[in-house]
């Protein structure tokens, strides 16, 4: 409906410019962090807080008013994608949900993902992805002539729940830089981790990677940390770093991605917080998650204001309508 290769009838990339507010991300497919820079990360956020102020002023707006989101998910989601369909919803867009049955549609008869994307963007404007495969996302976008967003392919990334991610530590602590950041979990077949690892080379933040041996932050990752400079350490327990972490970013052991599930058994109760561990925490730290949790954070942890996990969840719909304005060209 709104191709990349044609010149958009009003040039908003243009008039951003103008105003200062150049955000380079219109028409955009969003398939990786590697696309975002500290400039467009700091556009992102500072859209995102306008957009919470708008939602908890008046609720909803008509800025995509005529546009229209197809949500295409191959794999379970629950906040992904009705964060993304409340973000349409509430800047006046409408969604095609394809997300509780792609059983239900073609692709049980054996259409190809390029054929079912060819086809919904016949439809609409701007397709969010969730599939399986690493480089699903790029497959799918070579295919597209409208803007494709990566919700996750596989373990490889998931850019969006980057964002939110940075986006609540920024707001939680009030800044990024001099921060010690703890990654606990999966961290082999982690998205959110891949993505958020690589978002926070961006600044001047010291890494810690705990996870049982077998799920380990992958090698390639880890030399990216390395030559980025950053003070990085592994560790096997959560004991190590507990005192000096700011955040703590705690994963769920991702199930689906193990071909052993005797493995899964092996580590899936490696890591848990708890009440006890939160005490020997500093004061001003916070406790984040991408959700779902399976354990791995226990109940009791919730009424400890340290626990930032569902103020993080409702952040991810103002990140993702700060998104959809500046890929849809609306700033
Ligand atoms: N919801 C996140 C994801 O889709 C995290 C998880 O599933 O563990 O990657």
């Amino acid at each position: 409906m709104n191709p990349k290769t044609l010149e958009p009838l009003f040039n908003y990339d243009h008039m951003d410019r103008k105003n200062g507010r150049s955000n380079g991300l219109t028409g955009q497919d969003i398939l990786s962090v590697d696309q975002f820079d500290v400039d467009t990360l700091d556009y992102i956020f500072t859209r995102s807080c306008e957009m919470r102020e708008m939602v908890r002023r008046v609720g909803s707006t008509d800025l995509l008013r005529g546009n229209v989101l197809t949500a295409l998910f191959y794999e379970p989601s629950t906040r992904t994608s009705s964060s993304f369909i409340a973000a349409m919803e509430r800047l006046g867009g409408n969604v095609i949900p394809i997300t509780q049955g792609v059983q239900y549609s073609s692709v049980s008869k054996g259409e190809t993902l390029a054929d079912t994307v060819r086809t919904l963007e016949q439809y609409s404007d701007v397709i969010v992805l969730r599939h399986p495969e690493i480089g699903s996302a790029k497959a799918a976008a070579d295919n597209a002539t409208i803007p494709v967003i990566n919700a996750g392919d596989g373990a490889g990334e998931h850019p969006t729940q980057a964002l939110l991610d940075l986006f609540t530590i920024r707001d939680e602590l009030g800044r990024l830089d001099g921060l010690q950041i703890a990654m606990i979990g999966d961290l082999r077949y982690g998205r959110t981790v891949h993505s958020l690892t690589k978002l926070l080379l961006h600044y001047d933040v010291s890494l810690r990677f705990v996870s049982p041996e077998i799920l380990r932050l992958p090698l390639t990752l880890m030399n990216e940390v390395i030559d980025a400079g950053i003070d990085v350490r592994e560790t096997h327990d959560v004991a190590d770093v507990i005192e000096k972490a700011d955040v703590l970013y705690v994963t769920r052991v991702q199930k689906e991605r193990f071909s052993d599930l005797a493995q899964y058994e092996e580590v899936k109760d490696a890591h848990a917080i708890t009440p006890e561990v939160m005490k020997r925490a500093k004061e001003d730290m916070i406790v984040i998650h991408p959700l779902p949790r399976v354990g791995e954070i226990h109940y009791s942890v919730d009424k400890d204001p340290r626990a930032a996990y569902f103020r993080q969840v409702q952040n991810g719909m103002f990140v993702r309508m700060a998104l959809l304005a500046a890929v849809l060209g609306k700033a």
